[in-house]
């Protein structure tokens, strides 16, 4: 088993070393220019690749071609703040959401997987999701055509569960997710449940679901893709986005060192120093950046910029460009970041505030 294998667990993600091993060992198709305009408008996050891979994606760009149903679903696992990789996921959902009127997103809060995995009780979990919920309201979700619930009180996604696990075998099991305790394995299939609540007849049966998600949830979406054909459901289909690396550069954000990642409640000024401290892929002296130029590839500081703050890719291109010929240091971009970032943090939150009460009906199943 390659390196790259034993990477994809959706528990413990690393990032792979290698996208393209990934996709050929698990049979990712790529996302190529034609894809993607074939979609009716375009996102960053496809035209620059960062979702660089996909299952079936052409059944959603068909779907919206001929105007009809399907779903957008994803969800997330209330243990902390929204952070830059749940603001991707989210960022996502708005998107293929916003495609066609005849799509439906549906949101899952993830509490049985938090309360599995991250031992957070359902009462504590149900106020995290509270604010989760928020940030995703304030980053643009259509909530009038979303359906958003909590596992712990979806009854339909735990009958699923209980049904698929008919159709499973502990060697099955093993062999998509590694030796792992039962609740490892009794979560995937409720996140199988999740998947597929969508084209249950109590949500309009049958129809095409896309899944955006990390690299690291694939073995989620093999199996469901397994159980969609025994149960004649519609396959899912799934786009991969990369991971997000921490602000440090370290293959993992680490909850233990609150500079290593940003939340969207950071306290804009505390961002601010977040970005000052970020790894960059500068050179040790200013005489040597000016001479040999950046190396943007490197740079968490461009790869922030890239997937998340800066949209213009004319601006994009002109500060890659100015960092390798030299033209460019990092002081320069950090502080434009820092402006960009303390701004969007502002508004963001001012926004969420203004929606906590929505949230909290939706959460609370009365709206
Ligand atoms: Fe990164 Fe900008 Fe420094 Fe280049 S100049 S390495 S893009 S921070």
């Amino acid at each position: 088993m390659s390196d790259d294998k034993r990477a994809i667990d959706p528990w413990n993600s690393t990032l792979p070393a290698d996208y393209e091993t990934l996709m050929a060992e698990f049979g990712i198709e790529p996302i190529t220019d034609e894809l993607i305009s074939a979609f009716p408008s375009t996102h960053r996050l496809l035209r620059r690749k960062v979702e660089f891979g996909h299952r079936d994606l052409l059944r959603i760009v068909d779907s919206i071609r001929r105007n009809e149903a399907y779903a957008v679903m994803s969800g997330i696992k209330p243990t902390g703040e929204f952070h830059l990789g749940t603001m991707m996921t989210a960022e996502e959902i708005i998107f293929y959401q916003s495609l066609s009127d005849k799509s439906v997103a549906h949101y899952c809060i993830a509490d049985l997987e938090a309360f599995a995995d991250n031992g957070i009780p359902l009462e504590e979990s149900h106020e995290i999701a509270v604010g989760n919920v928020a940030d995703l309201l304030a980053l643009g979700l259509d909530y009038k055509r979303a359906y958003i619930y909590k596992q712990s009180e979806e009854r339909l996604v735990q009958k699923l569960a209980f049904i698929f696990s008919t159709a499973v075998t502990f060697n099955m099991l093993e062999a998509i997710y590694g030796p792992k305790q039962i609740k490892y394995y009794l979560s995937a299939l409720i996140q199988v449940g999740d998947i597929m609540l969508p084209q249950t007849e109590e949500y309009g049966g049958p129809k095409p679901v896309l899944v955006p998600v990390g690299i690291d949830q694939d073995p989620h979406i093999r199996l469901s893709r397994d159980i969609a054909k025994k149960f004649k459901f519609v396959p899912p289909s799934a786009v991969f986005h990369k991971l997000t690396r921490s602000l440090l550069g370290e293959e993992k954000m680490s909850k233990r060192n609150p500079m290593s990642m940003m939340t969207l409640s950071d306290d804009p000024k505390l961002a601010e120093r977040k970005i000052w401290s970020a790894l960059t892929g500068g050179r040790g002296t200013v005489e040597e950046q000016r001479r040999l130029g950046g190396e943007p590839e490197k740079c968490v500081v461009f790869e922030l910029m890239t997937n998340h703050f800066i949209d213009d890719d004319d601006e994009l291109r002109k500060i890659y460009w100015e960092c390798k010929t030299g033209a460019r240091l990092c002081g320069d971009c950090k502080s434009q970041l820092a402006d960009i970032v303390s701004s969007f943090l502002r508004k963001h939150q001012q926004k969420k505030e203004g929606l906590m009460d929505l949230a909290r009906n939706i959460v609370e199943g009365e709206r």
